[in-house]
């Protein structure tokens, strides 16, 4: 009995011991984000990155599919030397194109993009319980293929990253309406960036061609928002810009987990109550 009872002293200890470094974790990072929208909110795209990387202690990580924004942001890493790692995650399921973009951006930006591939073991196991191509099936296998080829690789890209670096811009969809520059990712204990956040798309389409930054040959072909090739198709006049992803699901259920918390829900800022006390 005694025993038990040390044991279970022992466990509401632990559990005590992780909710206050949990708690110290979330207001660590609440105050950076904080800080970052503070003084960086206003500036420009260049600024703000060059602004996280003299705030922010640790490994900076840009995770890049080569979309248009992501092109433009890696073009102001670049361009401006700053010390993040460029990642990208290549689900097995690519279009040439983006393939070929990757190696035409490394060689005009002289850069080594770190490649994340999905664990062998977990496609096999997939593609064994749905088909090659069993994300059409359902929503709940269209999650696991992305948790299988995206979410999980990306886990890995941000072990022990300070702070995470993305292309998202809010006014790319209804569900990325609430995208600020800064945000908590208490769950990854990191701080995620979005210095694009408040760019239009035609804003983002001027910067590249005024920078002749390289971009993929798709957009010109109506595929504005890219991802793997058989859950992309381009869009028609008149649709929203992300409405060639997954185009066969409902459009509040398009988002592959990359940027969704535990809930479900797209990650959003929240500065916590306790930094402005
Ligand atoms: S976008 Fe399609 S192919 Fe790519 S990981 Fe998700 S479901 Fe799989």
């Amino acid at each position: 009995m005694k025993q038990a009872a040390e044991c279970g002293g022992d466990g509401i200890n632990r559990v005590s011991a992780r909710s206050a470094e949990q708690s110290g974790l979330v207001k660590a990072l609440s105050r950076q984000v904080e800080e970052l929208i503070v003084s960086f909110g206003t500036t420009d795209a260049a600024a703000r990155l060059a602004g996280l990387c003299e705030t922010i202690d640790g490994r900076l990580v840009f995770t890049t599919s080569f979309g248009l924004e992501d092109q433009v942001v890696t073009h102001l890493i670049a361009t401006q030397r700053l010390p993040v790692e460029i990642v990208t995650l290549d689900t097995g399921r690519l279009f040439p194109e983006v393939h070929a973009l990757w190696a035409k951006t490394e060689a005009r930006y002289g850069l080594a993009i770190k490649p994340f591939y999905p664990r062998h073991d977990e496609v096999e196991g997939f593609v064994r319980e749905h088909g090659i191509n069993g994300f059409y099936a359902s929503i709940a296998a269209r999650k696991a293929c992305c948790g299988v080829r995206k979410v999980e690789p990306l886990g890995r890209a941000l072990e022990g990253a300070a702070a995470w670096i993305t292309g998202l811009r809010a006014d790319q969809s209804a569900a990325r309406g609430g995208v600020a520059l800064a945000e908590a990712d208490a769950e990854r204990g990191l701080v995620k960036f979005n210095p694009l956040l408040d760019w239009h798309r035609e804003q983002a389409l001027a910067f590249a061609r005024a920078n002749e930054v390289p971009l993929n040959p798709l957009h010109e072909q109506g595929f504005l928002s890219i991802g793997c090739q058989p859950c992309t198709r381009a869009i028609r006049p008149g649709e929203p810009e992300r409405a060639g992803r997954w185009w066969w699901e409902e459009e509040a259920a398009k988002e592959c987990g990359l940027h969704l918390g535990p809930d479900g829900r797209l990650v959003r800022v929240k500065p916590a109550p306790e930094v402005a006390a």
